[in-house]
């Protein structure tokens, strides 16, 4: 049973559906200055800023790549809320830290797992 006080999650979940706002907002944006996406653009750049589009392109597609991440975990978060799932390490089951949930809203392991998951022993 999680013992997430009632009041902490409910700030959780604001904070989750404002930040949700605000990567659909980014990604929306983002890719409207994408010149590969937005012939306009395209077409009033002058000749031999092929790069430029290309390289405007590569950081755009990364950034969409980032907003894309944080949105399914934004999503898979507000979903935990829901089931009552929320706050609990995914690969050990334990409660993962308030204080790391109130840092990383979408955090999906507690400290140790996560550090597993990242430092992996070496061989
Ligand atoms: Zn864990």
């Amino acid at each position: 049973m999680l013992n997430f006080p009632k009041k902490t999650l409910k700030f959780i979940k604001r904070h989750l559906l404002r930040q949700q706002k605000e990567v659909e907002k980014n990604l929306k944006e983002v890719s409207e200055d994408d010149p590969v996406k937005s012939p306009a653009l395209a077409e009033t750049s002058e000749p031999g800023t092929d790069s430029y589009i290309a390289d405007t392109h590569a950081k755009t597609v990364v950034l969409e790549q980032q907003l894309r991440n944080a949105k399914t975990g934004i999503r898979a978060a507000l979903l935990k809320i829901k089931n009552g799932a929320y706050g609990k390490c995914e690969k050990c089951g334990n409660q993962i830290e308030i204080g790391r949930m109130l840092a990383m809203p979408t955090a999906q392991y507690c400290v140790s797992c996560s550090k597993k998951k990242f430092n992996p022993p070496r061989r």
